[in-house]
């Protein structure tokens, strides 16, 4: 093949800049690492930007007495996101914990600004398809942009996509969504302003299930789910909801995700003549927007050295080389029309090990967020926005230790990882 043009060459150069690439980003340049941050969209933030979300969870253990589990570099971002008065902080309605709620305009510019000051080179609308070897070792990756396809070579690799995608190109082992059992439904957010809130959130919840259970078995509407929540945002009169579903869906597959784009466009309509027909608060309200794309909540997991598993997550496990900690309950969006919940032991946390970042079969490359190494009930809990920041930052600074005394990932000490991570403020 072609030798392809170089765009950059760097230290850690770390794909994906959602919660947990933007936060491995900030820890890698802060280190002193060269580093380079691709990123598919023109900002950061991942799902929690593009696909809507309203509120990142997992800063605290659930229950009457919250423990904060997740800290250092997220907790920065929060701090800013306070000044700009762009956040607040909510209890869940299901029940995970304290929640932060955000604007999601600010939340975009407050990464941006971090990754920047801390000397990151972030490059969007760069999509990687593909990744580059060198003499038999991971080298690049190969970056489509309106240039044409290019080649940026790193030291060391983060791979953040979400999706697991350089790990999959490199040849690396992973699991896919409903390979072996369910898979998480997708999820189109929408946002309705000139909301009454006051009003419907007095008419509440439940009676809003009820409501959509009626109007479902009716036949008039046409709703897969007859579940779900909206939030105000921090905009007067505005909601975020999270209702649509769509199940059975292989993210990755270009053709059945953009059928899932449609079909949650589709639902969207739908949710929306049901909240203004139907719940209090709603009637002169109108949708503002969708998300940029669909929410997807699972695709691929790594095989890392270690799985993640459900037994460690219910019973609170504690690991030697924990690098994060975890205390969402595992929060299953299977194809039926409810949720699954299940909590950890007496509203605790259970700890990330370091081994949930490195595949099993490959050096050189580390994973954050929620392509973690972890069986699907396991990714149902720690796939939240709180801790993938927190592996996030445990990732990024692993990156440019290891870069800095020439290691791989599994060489490096990780009682000096650990260490340097509790400076920073993570609660380990
Ligand atoms: C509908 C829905 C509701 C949710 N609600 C909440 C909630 O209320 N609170 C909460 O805390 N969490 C919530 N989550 C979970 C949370 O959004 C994600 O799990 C979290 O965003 C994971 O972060 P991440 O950085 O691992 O991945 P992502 O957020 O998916 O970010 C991955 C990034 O990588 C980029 N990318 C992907 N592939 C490539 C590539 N090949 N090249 C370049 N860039 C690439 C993407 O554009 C994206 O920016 C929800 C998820 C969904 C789907």
């Amino acid at each position: 093949m072609k030798q392809l043009p170089l765009l950059l060459d760097c230290e850690v150069l770390i794909v994906g800049g959602g919660p947990a690439g933007s936060v491995a980003a900030i820890a890698a340049a802060r280190q002193g690492a060269r580093t380079v941050l691709l990123e598919r969209q023109g900002f950061l933030g991942g799902n929690i930007t593009a696909g809507g979300i309203d509120t990142i969870y997992g800063f605290f253990t659930p229950g009457e007495n919250p423990v904060k589990i997740v800290g250092g570099i997220p907790d920065e971002v929060i701090d800013r996101l306070r000044v700009l008065d762009a956040c607040y902080e909510r209890p869940n309605t299901y029940g995970s914990g304290i929640g932060i709620t955000f604007s999601t305009e600010y939340l975009k510019l407050v990464l941006e600004e971090m990754a920047n000051e801390a000397g990151a080179l972030i490059v969007y609308h760069a999509f990687a398809p593909d990744v580059y070897f060198k003499d038999g070792n991971l080298a690049g990756v190969v970056v489509a942009t309106k240039q044409g396809l290019q080649r940026v070579l790193g030291q060391f690799f983060v791979d953040s996509t979400g999706d697991a995608d350089i790990v999959a190109h490199a040849g690396g082992s992973y699991e896919k969504a409903g390979e072996e059992g369910p898979i998480q439904s997708l999820t189109t957010v929408l946002f309705m302003a000139n909301v009454n809130i006051g009003r419907a959130k007095a008419f509440g919840k439940k009676a809003m299930w009820a409501e959509m259970e009626e109007a479902q078995r009716s036949g008039e509407y046409n709703l897969p789910r007859v579940e779900g929540s909206f939030h105000p945002t921090p905009s007067p009169g505005m909601i975020e909801a999270n209702m649509t579903r769509i199940a059975d869906v292989d993210a990755t597959d270009i053709i059945a995700i953009s059928k899932a784009e449609t079909e949650g466009r589709r639902q969207v309509q739908e949710y929306v003549r049901f909240l203004k027909d139907r719940v209090p608060g709603f009637e002169s309200a109108f949708l503002v927007k969708t998300g940029c794309h669909i929410g997807v909540r699972e695709t691929r997991r790594i095989v890392g050295d270690y799985v993640l598993k459900k037994d460690d997550v219910l019973e609170g496990r504690r690991f030697e080389d924990a690098i994060a900690r975890c205390g969402m309950p595992i929060e299953d969006h299977h194809a039926g029309a409810d949720t699954r919940w299940i909590y950890v032991k007496d509203f605790g946390y259970y700890d990330i090990p370091y081994r949930c970042l490195i595949p099993h079969d490959l050096d050189y490359i580390l994973v954050a967020g929620r392509c973690l190494s972890a069986t699907h009930d396991a990714h149902a809990s720690a796939r939240s926005a709180g801790p993938a920041m927190a592996m996030g930052q445990a990732a990024g600074l692993a990156a440019a230790m290891a870069v800095a005394e020439d290691k791989s990932g599994r060489e490096i000490s990780v009682h000096d990882l650990q260490e340097r991570l509790r400076q920073w403020g993570a609660p380990l």
